[in-house]
C-alpha cells in the first residue's frame, strides 16, 4: 500500500523526533528548521509511518492513503 507522506511546515516544530523513528522517510530541513518527508517517504514501512506520526508532539504529520497509484 503506497502512503503519501506530507509535513504541515506550520506545525512542525522540528523536534526530530519522526526522523529518530523513520529515519528513511525523513529529514531535517536545518534552514527552515522543519522535517521533510524524503524522496521515499511512501515507501516506508507502513507501521514506522504510523508510529511516527503518533509520535509527532504537533500532529504536523498527515498520512494518506494513495489509491491513485497505478500498477
Ligand atoms: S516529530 Fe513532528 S514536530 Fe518533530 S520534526 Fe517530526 S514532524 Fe516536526
Amino acid at each position: 500500500m503506497a502512503v503519501r507522506v506530507t509535513i504541515d511546515p506550520e506545525l512542525c516544530i522540528g523536534s526530530g523526533d519522526c526522523i529518530r523513528v523513520a529515519p528513511g522517510a525523513f529529514h531535517l530541513d536545518e534552514a527552515a528548521g522543519v522535517s521533510r518527508p524524503t524522496a521515499t517517504a511512501s515507501s516506508e514501512d507502513a507501521e514506522r509511518l504510523v508510529r511516527a506520526a503518533m509520535g509527532c508532539p504537533t500532529q504536523a504529520i498527515r498520512l494518506e492513503r494513495d489509491d491513485a497509484v497505478t500498477r
